[in-house]
């Protein structure tokens, strides 16, 4: 019953917007910057650290998948960030891996 597994399988339509055999990604449904887009594995962990421990490969095909979108959506000109959120004070409300990648204006800086 994990949302995130449930948009990987397309049992929830969703603004998708990159996918490959192994990586899903789709518009968040509350955009945080003129650009906002959530980056996951198809395969299940509740969190980067959990991923790890199930298999590293994953982060990988993630950051790969990030890569090849930023590069040929032209990203890269301006520049863009990578959030991944772990736990109750980075305000992770999803358990389902994501990275969120924001982009198409300035952000503020941190
Ligand atoms: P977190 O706060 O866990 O790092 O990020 C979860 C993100 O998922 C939030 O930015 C939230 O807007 C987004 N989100 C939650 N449920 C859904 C959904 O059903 N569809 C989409 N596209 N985004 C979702
Ligand atoms: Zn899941």
């Amino acid at each position: 019953d994990c949302i995130f597994c449930k948009i990987a399988r397309g049992e929830i339509p969703t603004n998708k917007v990159f996918e490959n055999e192994k990586v899903i990604a789709f518009k968040d449904l509350r955009p945080q910057a003129a650009l906002h887009y959530l980056f996951i594995h198809k395969d299940h962990s509740k969190d980067l650290n959990d991923m790890m421990k199930i298999n590293p490969t994953q982060a990988s095909d993630i950051l790969g998948a990030i890569s090849s979108f930023t590069q040929k959506e032209n990203l890269i000109k301006d520049g863009y960030r990578v959030v991944n959120n772990i736990g109750p004070h980075a305000g992770q409300t999803v358990f389902h891996t994501h990275f969120h990648v924001l982009a198409g204006e300035p952000l503020g800086h941190f």
